[in-house]
């Protein structure tokens, strides 16, 4: 069935408040396994209709943020979340006080009831007041960010478009973007450094209440984190720190060279090839090279993205009152994946169909999976392994994607480099958020110096200076997960280092890298994400000496792609 096509329902508060007290009546009262099994596949329908409903309408209203019928769905959800959240707290605390615990983690999965007990220790009654007003912080900065415009040569543009010109291939080009970015940023700065300590504040209280020492604990839980904790990560960061950010310091300062770049600016940051980037060819194009890159990898991925072109799954034509960022979801009720893009013929086109249509893949390939609406995937880090590792998968297939002859090795030279970029990026992102929650009592002034000394430790080739207001360490000011998802950033750094480990598996092995892929990803939350890398026949970023190797492979394969 096309998605357009769905029937939508609204899933209404009384049905759900009732459903829900009722499996939870059931849990407390069982007097045997079974009957626990048999509240839980109650809890499961309902699920199912809530999750569909709410992820149809939400949606039917980005696609279409004026339509005030599913304006007005999407509004009912976000009033009716918390009450939904708490029975569902309840409910995971019957689970887990039931006398039946151990017989049900076998029946069922020891995950499940472990991501049932981190869902306990996120939350509490006690913090219910604070959580509101987390939630209207970050709605705060979210909106202050959308709203905030940047002249720029005579336009006023918002900051997505603004920063389209940080990739220009004009060094001048890109410095004046910086400089509207600064100083557009400072004019606000007394907001953003308020918002954030408000922030900072509250987090940190919601832990103390809880038994907390810090932020740090609570966070990890809300995170659901269950194969790593804050001393494996630590580790990670000295890793980083030891094995990637002298290759990528080397890699970055050899390529600006080649650019005819002096001393390496924060505005450099953003161009990897001369020229600038390479242009992918128009919609009609890119879908039918996408198509035929999927039934190159096999008979599942063939049908999948079929299925997904069939029943219009994607939505990825910028008009005006279509919500302006990207998202792939799904409507379980449906076994329906679907894509939300805003197409605007840069490589970022691309990672439509590559990296959302990993996650899409993904979400197709568990429907069925009996823990699917539990679990899900798994954590973040297993999400966008599955993301970021199809973007590598792609490689073979990318002179589909750029029509212009060299776009494509360029591309691949550009993605390869940009990827480990980031690494030392994404863990000095963490890291900052360690120090920030660990000393909530920081000054602005003080937490910016933090930035800076981090800039120094994790990208010692950037020239800080020179810009107005962010050479003073103001530069995660605009990173939104700082504001809105603390410690959601790390997932992505232990992704790329999978998503590497496919790569050069890949080069070696396609058709037995991506079958390996396969399995990772069909499997679902059902496992750990070190676990499944371990099946995968890879080794673990937390692993002694597993960074270093990684380095020592992925440079020469960098260099390689630069032809
Ligand atoms: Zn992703």
């Amino acid at each position: 069935m096309k998605v357009s096509q769905l029937p939508y329902r609204r899933v209404t508060r009384e049905e759900m408040t009732a459903g829900l007290r009722h499996v939870i009546e059931r849990v407390r009262g069982a007097r045997s396994v079974e009957e626990i099994l048999e509240a839980r596949a109650e809890y499961l329908s309902l699920k199912t209709e809530y999750d569909t409903a709410q992820s149809l309408s939400y949606m039917r209203y980005t696609i279409n943020t004026v339509d005030p019928f599913y304006l007005a769905e999407k509004d009912y959800y976000d009033e009716i979340g918390p009450e939904i959240e708490n029975l569902d707290l309840q409910y995971a605390s019957a689970v887990l006080d039931s006398p039946f615990r151990a017989q049900l983690e076998q029946a069922l999965s020891p995950i499940l009831l472990r991501s049932m007990e981190l869902q306990r220790r996120s939350m509490s009654p006690e913090i219910v007041d604070d959580m509101v007003e987390e939630n209207k912080l970050v709605s705060e900065y979210a909106q202050l960010m959308a709203g905030m415009l940047f002249p720029f040569r005579g336009e006023q543009l918002p900051r997505p478009m603004l920063m389209k010109y940080a990739r220009s291939a004009d060094r001048a080009t890109r410095r004046a973007c910086y400089e509207a970015l600064g100083t557009t940023l400072e004019a606000h700065s007394e907001q953003l450094d308020g918002i954030f300590d408000r922030l900072v504040h509250v987090r940190d209280r919601m832990a103390k209440k809880m038994g907390y020492q810090n932020f740090i604990e609570l966070g990890y839980c809300r995170m659901e984190r269950m194969c790593y904790d804050v001393q494996a990560v630590q580790t990670f960061h000295e890793n980083i720190v030891r094995d990637i950010v002298p290759v990528v310091s080397r890699l970055r300062l050899e390529n600006a060279k080649r650019l005819g770049i002096d001393t390496f600016r924060l505005y450099d940051n953003e161009v990897f090839t001369p020229g600038g980037d390479p242009t992918p060819c128009g919609k009609e194009a890119l879908f039918a090279a996408a198509q035929k890159m999927y039934d190159g990898m096999g008979d599942v991925p063939g049908t999948f993205f079929r299925m997904m072109c069939q029943n219009e799954a994607f939505d990825v034509d910028a008009r005006p009152n279509k919500w302006g960022g990207g998202y792939c979801t799904e409507f379980v009720k449906y076994h329906q994946p679907f894509i939300l893009a805003n197409f605007n013929g840069t490589s970022g086109d691309v990672d439509v169909v590559t990296h959302e249509a990993g996650h899409a893949l993904n979400a197709y390939l568990i429907a069925d999976n009996r823990f699917a609406l539990e679990l899900g995937c798994g954590g973040m880090e297993t999400a966008e392994t599955h993301s970021m590792s199809m973007e590598f998968f792609a490689w073979p297939y990318l002179d589909g994607f750029f029509p212009q002859a060299g776009d494509a090795q360029r591309y691949r030279f550009q993605h390869a480099l940009d990827a480990l970029s980031f690494l030392p990026y994404g863990t000095m992102v963490d890291e900052f958020q360690h120090r920030i929650y660990a000393e909530p009592d920081l000054t602005p002034a003080e937490r910016n110096a933090v930035w800076l000394e981090l800039e120094t430790k994790y990208r010692p080739h950037i020239d800080q200076s020179g810009i107005p207001y962010l050479e003073r360490g103001t530069r995660w000011q605009y990173q939104m997960h700082i504001y809105e998802t603390p410690f959601y950033y790390i997932d992505y750094c232990l992704a790329q280092t999978a998503a590497f480990q496919f790569l050069l598996a890949s080069q070696d092995d396609y058709d037995d890298a991506f079958a390996r892929y396969l399995q990772l990803s069909q499997q679902g939350g059902e496992k750990l994400w070190t676990d499944l890398l371990a099946e995968a026949g890879f080794r673990s970023p937390f692993e002694p000496g597993a960074l270093a190797q990684l380095a020592a492979q992925v440079e020469p394969l960098i260099r390689r792609q630069n032809i």
